[in-house]
């Protein structure tokens, strides 16, 4: 290993500059730096190359994370794109909203700040671009069979990109007018700029990769259409939203984050909304739910000029550090302070939202909510609850934003229309192995599958989805993923 092996002991854990608040809340721009040269090199060198490289298994898709380390360190910057996308398609994407899983899993996290993996995840491929190493390849010989791919989140555009370096034939069909999915149409630009998609897009449709856009299967395209390919990919995502079933429910103000989330992303392109315009500017807005879409609330309520951000969680705020219940290398689930949450927000916890409060006019003015106690284990999860009597009081509230996660992909059209058998949450059934569905020839990957989720997740399942495509066509694949280098390793 060429690398600065006390490194770890020399230089502390340093994340790149973010632009003040002040100013980044005045815009939908990305707004955290880039390491310099000389920072980029320190901590890279920060890592252990310790032996048992648990990272690796903290990281979905199986990241070769010291390797690409040393090579950073080295300045071999060719080398060190090899090595992230012999792993990940989309480490553009990784590198700017992942939550690291691989960082809680890091050795030099047992007794100091983890490496800061994701960041170097970023330079890496950021570099890469910038020097020109990142190309269409078009070099593969065609097999003449076609995949139709339903969705084009991250899952779909993983498996995208898998099937056609293996020379089949795949069309992608997207409902909506542009690729991405989630990253499009629901991550905010301060998030992920979406030129960053665009640019991935374009080197896929250069490779061959066709897009149908506004083409929802199962309403605007016949289900027969892509049953009529060799083989059919679901990475439609889970988009049902959990409702809070409460009166007041049909109050003017009362929405779903996604309905709010999209609108915005829209108008940062520059594209018309559908429906009402859903805005913050001159409310007092209340997010209820703690998760990454209530957080993108927050920051994006703030950016409108909201008067006041508040995000409510039911259960009691998390530890702020690992306790006996979630041991190092586990991905531990603790208190977060998103870069929403330091732009401004009051966070409360143990509220149950009971009622939304209407004016005259249908207009909400204000949410009911009550304390909550909670019982806690011996370990300090939360079991059960009593609600505190007399503690029932109305906050304030113009727009309430319901950001309490996705229960499962939508049946209706598509699904219901295949007839393909579901589980008892309602994604779409087949295993972590095999992908398969209980449809012939009809694989299933992401969200779709395994329920809401990550996107590191979701380009794992596109690829491993995608080489079991390849060998239900072709009897063989030669298509890395991290399935077939743990059987390798097992066997
Ligand atoms: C607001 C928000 C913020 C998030 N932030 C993060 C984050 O910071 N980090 C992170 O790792 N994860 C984050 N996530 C989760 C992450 O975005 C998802 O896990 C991921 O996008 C799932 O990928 P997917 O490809 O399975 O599905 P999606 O991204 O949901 O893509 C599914 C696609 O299928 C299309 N589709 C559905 N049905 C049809 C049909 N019948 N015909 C044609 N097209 C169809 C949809 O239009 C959509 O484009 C966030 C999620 C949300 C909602
Ligand atoms: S994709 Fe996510 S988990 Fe994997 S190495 Fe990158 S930041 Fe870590």
């Amino acid at each position: 290993m060429t690398t600065d092996i006390t490194g770890f002991k020399k230089y502390s854990r340093k994340t790149p500059k973010k632009d003040p608040i002040k100013e980044r809340v005045q815009n939908y721009k990305e707004f955290v730096h880039l390491y310099s040269e000389e920072e980029l090199n320190k901590q890279s060198a920060r890592c252990m190359d310790c032996g048992i490289p648990f990272c690796h298994s903290g990281c979905p898709l199986g990241n070769v994370i010291p390797e690409f380390n040393e090579a950073v360190y080295n300045a071999k910057w060719e080398e060190a794109y090899d090595i992230l996308v012999s792993t990940n398609n989309f480490p553009e994407f990784t590198g700017r909203i992942c939550p690291a899983p691989c960082e809680s899993a890091c050795v030099l996290g047992i007794h100091n700040k983890p490496v800061t993996i994701e960041e170097i995840e970023k330079h890496i491929i950021e570099i890469a671009f910038n020097k020109g190493f990142v190309k269409a390849n078009t070099s593969f010989h065609k097999t003449g069979k076609r995949i139709a791919v339903v969705g084009s989140g991250p899952a779909g555009l993983a498996a995208a990109a898998q099937l056609i370096r293996v020379g089949h034939e795949v069309v992608v069909y997207e409902r909506d007018d542009k690729a991405g999915g989630l990253l499009q149409y629901g991550i905010p630009d301060f998030k992920l700029e979406k030129w960053v998609i665009e640019r991935r897009i374009k080197l896929l449709e250069e490779e061959g990769v066709v897009f149908r856009f506004n083409a929802e299967v199962g309403k605007n395209v016949p289900t027969a259409e892509i049953m009529a390919y060799d083989a059919v990919i679901l990475a439609v995502g889970s988009t049902v939203p959990r409702n809070l079933d409460i009166p007041g429910k049909e109050l003017k103000g009362v929405h779903f984050a996604m309905d709010y989330l999209k609108q915005q992303n829209k108008r940062v392109a520059g594209l018309p909304v559908e429906g009402e315009d859903i805005l913050a500017t001159g409310k007092h807005v209340l997010v209820i739910g703690s998760g990454d879409t209530g957080s993108d609330c927050v920051g994006t309520a703030n950016r409108q000029k909201a008067i006041r951000v508040g995000q409510i969680a039911w259960k009691p705020m998390l530890p702020m550090e690992r306790t006996v219940a979630m041991p190092w290398p586990t991905f531990p689930q603790l208190h977060t302070i998103t870069s929403s949450h330091e732009e401004g927000v009051e966070r409360h916890y143990s509220l149950n939202t009971k009622a939304f409060v209407g004016d005259e006019n249908g207009r909400l003015k204000g949410v009911k909510v009550t304390q909550l106690s909670w019982e806690l284990d011996d370990f300090g999860r939360p079991t059960k609850f009593e609600e505190n009597p007399d503690s029932e009081l109305e906050m304030p509230c113009e727009l309430a934003l319901i950001a309490l996660g996705f229960s499962c992909p939508q049946s209706e059209g598509l699904l219901k229309e295949l007839g393909v058998e579901l589980d008892r949450r309602g994604n779409v059934l087949a295993n972590e192995k095999d992908y398969k569905t209980s449809i012939d020839k009809v694989f299933v990957a992401g969200d779709a599958r395994r329920g809401q989720s990550l996107v590191v997740w979701a380009i794992s399942e596109g690829r491993e989805a995608a080489r079991q495509v390849d060998e239900f066509l072709m009897g063989h694949s030669v298509l890395e993923t991290k399935n077939a280098v743990a059987e390798f390793a097992n066997f």
